[in-house]
């Protein structure tokens, strides 16, 4: 590049520097025009005769028909010309030099010109690089592209993230911290013949804390930290992600003990040759390869730890996850009532907090909450405290950030009267059918405010951790969901597009109750719907067109039922309905409380009341979000 580039340079310039070409002339037209007195100036060498004409003039070369215009001349005095020349040009006063004619520009200036620029482009390039590669080492001209860009947090630099930041999650604490002895004392370990995993996978919902994780891994290791997002590999350019993965590695071994952190692998790590890959993601496999073939060439003694984070395990290639590579898989749930109180505890450190603040309800009622979500409430509730002029957060700042999350912002809307009641009623259905559920959650808030997109919101949520559904649990739900809709055709005879989010959520637990949980005779123990969110863009796959008819009838059947369940239930509670709508209409919010008393429910006889403090599972399960009815306006609904 740089030659090519070079000797571009120096041919253009040299047309630059080459002085104008003069035309020759012949002698005896240079004669007519010494006569004619318009020869500006010459320049004499020998025979050889240079210079200017005063004004251009026509000359018709010989042996040519067309004339051009000339100004700069040169011509050749024959030896035996016998004419009076120089008396001639000196009674016209043409000035007669004697400089050598037409001497190339001096060797400095041809250099400067020749190769200046070039130098200073690339002087340019190698600068930009630099900077580019973060100002530490940055190659060549155009090689950095290929370089990693993988951070390095050193040992001792700025404020360190450390174990003490992460609450919540011991397990996973402790899985890590063991890494993070071995390469500190490897010899404790080699001399038990035990063999440090080469990679640990950290895998979970997002928010809950993988990336922070890792951060404290860096501020705890005191040994050099890679730390770099799986997406940066990639570049518009084939061949630059592998690369980058082949420089990031020989950093690290050079530097060893060390650990490489590869942030959110699934945006290259996903399976080979899968639905979603196709349309020739050449790039994306190409880098992953390399990943594999670096953590294949690991012989364990570089002590070298390569620790990766994901929200999404399930779609990982499975090469990535056979022993050799990312042995050891660590699952990041989100955390329990205990985990959210110790999270609590650690982000509100540097808050101020009121007497009365009870953390240990707050950490009871975000059932489900993540790290990142409980961090947001502090912040929300500190932001509340600091608009309403307190300089403590006190606790109902914190209901209410809470309530703002989980419900949404008030919205300024004004609903007309008939327009409220409906609401009212809507909402009342889902509460009263919430409470008269076997097994269904408390209800903990009525509202008909309306907020973000809905008219009105019922929130209800678990007394405690729930890891598992039952299938009366789950009809439950549906119930509950149908329940506005049941007490607007119960009330009004009439139905409204306000249930268009219930519907959804209604088909979404009925379907994967028939699809996914086996709850259905029909179908039977076996999956035949894929998780949610994976749907393929192709339709079902290995489902038989009568299978698919049949997972349709089984969802609308427990639909159907459950919404026959929900009218019959209010028929019969018309009363407790209607007492709860007419408090909801005067009040506009009711709590826990006020809503089990306008119902003239005692919450502790509510059948609702009866599965409190279940036994917890393994983990919640997905696609299963809290029961909150929120009422679209419509708007969406065309
Ligand atoms: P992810 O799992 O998606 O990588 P992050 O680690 O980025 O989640 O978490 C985002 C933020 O949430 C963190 O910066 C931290 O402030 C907070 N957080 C998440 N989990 C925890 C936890 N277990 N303890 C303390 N803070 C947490
Ligand atoms: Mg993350
Ligand atoms: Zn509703």
């Amino acid at each position: 590049m740089l030659v090519v580039l070079l000797a571009l340079n120096w041919i253009i310039s040299s047309f630059f520097l080459a002085p104008p070409a003069r035309e020759p002339v012949s002698y005896t037209f240079f004669l007519t025009q010494v006569q004619a007195n318009n020869v500006a100036e010459i320049t004499s060498t020998a025979d050889t005769i240079e210079g200017q004409f005063k004004k251009e003039v026509a000359y018709t070369p010989t042996g040519d028909t067309k004339s051009e215009q000339v100004d700069r001349f040169t011509t050749q005095r024959p030896s035996f010309a016998d004419d009076d020349l120089f008396s001639q040009l000196q009674a016209d006063s043409v000035p007669v030099n004697a400089n050598p004619p037409d001497a190339p520009a001096p060797i400095w200036q041809q250099l400067l010109i020749g190769f200046g620029p070039t130098i200073l482009l690339v002087a340019l390039f190698v600068w930009i690089s630099r900077r580019m590669a973060g100002g530490g080492g940055g190659g060549g001209v155009l090689g950095s592209f290929g370089k990693s860009r993988a951070k390095l947090y050193q040992p001792e630099s700025g404020p360190r993230t450390t174990f003490a930041d992460v609450a919540g999650i011991q397990e996973v604490e402790q899985e890590v911290t063991e890494i993070v002895d071995f390469l500190r004392e490897p010899e404790k370990y080699r001399k038990l013949g035990a063999q440090i995993p080469h990679g640990v996978l950290l895998s979970g919902p997002p928010g809950t804390g993988k990336t922070l994780l890792a951060r404290a891994v860096a501020g705890e290791a005191r040994v050099p930290f890679f730390s770099i997002s799986a997406s940066e590999f990639i570049e518009a350019i084939v061949g630059v992600g592998a690369s980058r993965v082949r420089d990031l590695f020989d950093q690290a071994k050079k530097v060893a003990p060390s650990i490489i952190f590869i942030d959110e692998l699934d945006a290259i790590g996903r399976a080979r040759g899968s639905a979603q890959s196709l349309g020739g993601n050449d790039e994306r496999e190409q880098t992953l390869n390399q990943i594999l073939t670096e953590m294949d060439g690991f012989t364990g003694s570089e002590g070298v730890v390569v620790l990766a984070a994901t929200n999404r395990s399930e779609i990982l290639d499975p090469a990535l996850l056979r022993p050799g590579r990312f042995d050891r898989r660590v699952v990041v749930s989100p955390p329990d009532l205990a985990g959210r109180r110790a999270i609590l505890a650690v982000h509100t450190r540097g808050v101020p907090l009121a007497p009365g603040v009870d953390l240990d309800g707050i950490a009871a009622s975000t059932p489900g909450m993540v790290g990142a979500d409980l961090k947001n409430l502090v912040n929300e509730a500190a932001l509340l405290a600091a608009r309403r002029g307190h300089d403590q957060v006190r606790n109902n700042d914190f209901t209410d950030a809470l309530e703002k999350i989980v419900l949404g912002t008030v919205r300024g809307l004004m609903l007309t009267p008939d327009e409220k009641e409906r609401t009212a009623f809507h909402e009342s259905g889902h509460a009263l059918l919430g409470m008269l559920t076997p097994g269904a959650d408390p209800v903990r808030k009525i509202s008909i405010i309306p907020r973000g997109q809905a008219l009105g919101v019922t929130f209800q949520s678990p007394s405690s951790d729930r890891y598992g559904y039952s299938k009366q649990y789950l009809k439950g739900r549906i119930i509950g969901a149908l329940g506005g809709r049941a007490a607007e055709q119960v009330v009004f005879g009439d139905e409204t597009t306000g249930a268009e989010s219930d519907l959804d959520q209604v088909s979404n637990i009925a379907r994967q109750m028939v699809g996914r949980w086996g709850m259905s005779d029909a179908i039977g123990p076996v999956t035949v719907l894929p998780p949610p969110g994976q749907e393929s863009p192709f339709g079902l796959d290995g489902v038989a067109p009568g299978t698919k008819e049949l997972i349709d009838s089984e969802v609308r059947k427990i639909v159907d039922e459950c919404y026959a369940e929900a009218l019959s239930l209010l028929r019969s509670h018309r009363p407790q309905l209607d007492s709860l709508a007419h408090r909801l209409l005067q009040t506009e919010t009711l709590d826990e409380a006020d809503a089990y008393a306008a119902a003239g429910i005692n919450p502790s006889d509510a059948p609702g009341a009866v599965a409190r403090g279940e036994a917890p599972g393994s983990s919640p399960a997905p696609g299963i979000p809290h029961a909150v009815s929120a009422e679209s306006n419509g708007s969406g609904a065309a």
